[in-house]
């Protein structure tokens, strides 16, 4: 009497088990296919602009663009002594190319103008933003001082940021 409750016990114990077991596989599978899926939306979404177009062009602008821009700011302000109050101060001296002031992304600024946000060194700023490119859907592209800001020995840092939804 006593081994049979125990054995029913045991049995309706390791089909509970199994139940579970058979909950957590379910759920891991769902798990999986749920994720592949949201990354392959992420990919493919908006068509042309998913997001490994928008990740290369984020790079493109900040290796091609950005950079030699932060170059040539760097350029002017040792042999003028002093930041060029505008970005088309660059040209065509210290920059030759409009073109590198223009992002690939860039759909809106009109044709001759820059497609970066300048915002001019001030003596003694400490890790300061140079330069920023808002043409990114999801990404903050940006160039900034890391230490005080001197011409000729600032190290420029190129900046990369998931764009966070502005309240
Ligand atoms: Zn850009």
């Amino acid at each position: 009497m006593r081994q049979r409750s125990s054995r029913d016990f045991q049995r309706v114990n390791s089909r509970r088990l199994w139940t579970a077991v058979f909950f957590l596989v379910a759920l891991v599978i769902f798990a999986l296919m749920s994720a592949s899926y949201f990354v392959a939306g992420m990919l493919t979404s908006g068509g042309s602009k998913g997001l490994i177009q928008e990740i290369s062009q984020a790079a493109e602008c900040g290796r091609n663009h950005l950079l030699p821009t932060a170059a040539a700011i760097d350029r002017y302000a040792r042999g003028t002594g002093k930041y060029p109050e505008q970005i088309d101060d660059l040209l065509p001296m210290y920059l030759e190319k409009q073109e590198v002031l223009r992002c690939p992304a860039d759909t809106t600024t009109p044709k001759g103008e820059s497609s970066f946000l300048y915002h001019r060194p001030q003596p003694g700023d400490t890790d300061a933003v140079l330069l920023e490119c808002p043409h990114h859907n999801t990404l903050l592209m940006r160039v900034r001082a890391r230490g005080k800001t001197e011409p000729g020995k600032t190290f420029w840092e190129l900046q990369m940021q998931p764009l966070t939804q502005a309240p």
